[in-house]
């Protein structure tokens, strides 16, 4: 079975990870890719600065880039990954689900929104099902479904493992990459020597998100997670991979063994960038590391060491690749399962 698909903005920094992801993907073939007004009507080999590690695909670097508007994309192309600026995104989102394409979507807008269904396939997969909702109130043919922030994608995974004895306080203070800031987002000036302890937005994504993505779905609307979330973001000189310290005070007593045990333990699932395990647990005190560990699973693995018990509860380090499991490989995952569970 092969899918046409597209991507909105796919000359920038998480369009090219997307390109690299759909190379060689077994259901999803490249259909269409849609960019600013400077880049339409380019190629995309002319339109994109490619700063991937691996070569533009044969196949890509000729296709034609579009303007990002429906009328622009064919009928024939059955999903559409969003990789645009959030402001753009929140404009011109709605009038591709309008005109019935299913967008699944990485940029920040609307994640918090009741009918969007804000989904990391093994955590809450059956949030997707809030779709009905979403077109029964908005009339739309198509549907917007997001991923969370990168720093939220890499933490949500342990949490999730661990909440079987009873979250109820978590406090984060996150080492976060220059990428996930995009390519222009950090000045060497700034950064080289440095660290920076704010994220603007980020400590708010990372309480908000973490709460809906940890919370159930009635059947008719999300039912919040109640633990508190409290986060600290820090920019750091690293290229990619975003490591986090966890601190999670559960209601039941629980060992570092019995959290690496959870960890080892997190569901995965059957689709083509689902990694197995989910969570990578390492004995290790002094891993994950960024260098090391980030392309575990292909960039999808969550990796976690260094557990340990404190007063303020369970103590660890996670980390992900920000913009293959925090941002491309996130929202290609949601659209595997919108396909296996027959949304598109
Ligand atoms: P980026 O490198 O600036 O790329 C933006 C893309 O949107 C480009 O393709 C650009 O096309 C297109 N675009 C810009 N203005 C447009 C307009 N007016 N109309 C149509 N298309 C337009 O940004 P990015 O780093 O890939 O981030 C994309 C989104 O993902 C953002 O919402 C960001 O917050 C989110 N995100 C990023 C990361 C990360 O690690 N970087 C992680 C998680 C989430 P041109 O090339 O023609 O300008």
């Amino acid at each position: 079975m092969s899918i046409d698909v597209g991507i909105l903005g796919g000359t920038g920094a998480v369009g090219q990870r997307f390109i690299q992801l759909f190379d060689g993907h077994p259901e999803f073939e490249l259909a269409a890719i849609t960019a600013s007004d400077d880049s339409a009507g380019k190629s995309y080999r002319e339109a994109a600065k490619w700063r991937i590690d691996s070569p533009i695909p044969d196949a890509v670097g000729d296709i034609t880039v579009r303007a990002t508007d429906p009328r622009d994309v064919p009928d024939d192309v059955d999903l559409l990954f969003s990789s645009l600026p959030s402001g753009i995104a929140a404009e011109v989102e709605p009038q591709f689900t309008e005109a019935g394409y299913v967008v699944s979507s990485n940029s920040s807008n609307a994640r918090m929104a009741d009918d969007v269904p804000l989904v990391i396939p093994e955590v809450n997969g059956d949030h997707l099902d809030l779709i009905e909702i979403q077109r029964d109130e908005r009339g739309w043919d198509g549907a917007l479904v997001k991923n969370p922030n990168c720093s939220t994608i890499t933490m949500v995974p342990t949490l999730a493992a661990l909440d079987r004895f009873g979250l109820n306080r978590v406090h984060v203070a996150t080492l976060q990459a220059v990428s996930g800031a995009g390519y222009s987002g950090v000045t060497s000036m700034e950064i080289i020597d440095n660290v920076i302890p704010h994220i603007g937005g980020e400590e708010s994504k990372m309480e908000t998100e973490s709460r809906k993505l940890l919370g159930t779905f009635d059947g008719s609307e999300i039912d919040h997670h109640d633990v508190d979330v409290s986060a600290s973001c820090n920019r750091v000189p690293t290229l990619d991979g975003h490591l986090e310290n966890v601190w999670a005070e559960t209601a039941e007593t629980l060992t570092p063994s019995d959290a690496r045990d959870a960890f080892r333990d997190a569901p995965t699932l059957d689709l083509p960038s689902a990694p197995v395990p989910l969570i990578e647990v390492f004995e290790d005190d002094d891993r994950p590391q960024p260098r090391l560990d980030r392309t575990l699973g292909g960039g999808m693995q969550v990796a976690v060491g260094g557990v340990q018990d404190t007063p303020a509860g369970i103590q660890y380090n996670c980390l992900a690749h920000n913009t293959i499991r925090g941002a491309a490989g996130a929202s290609l995952l949601n659209g595997e399962l919108l396909v296996q569970e027959g949304w598109v």
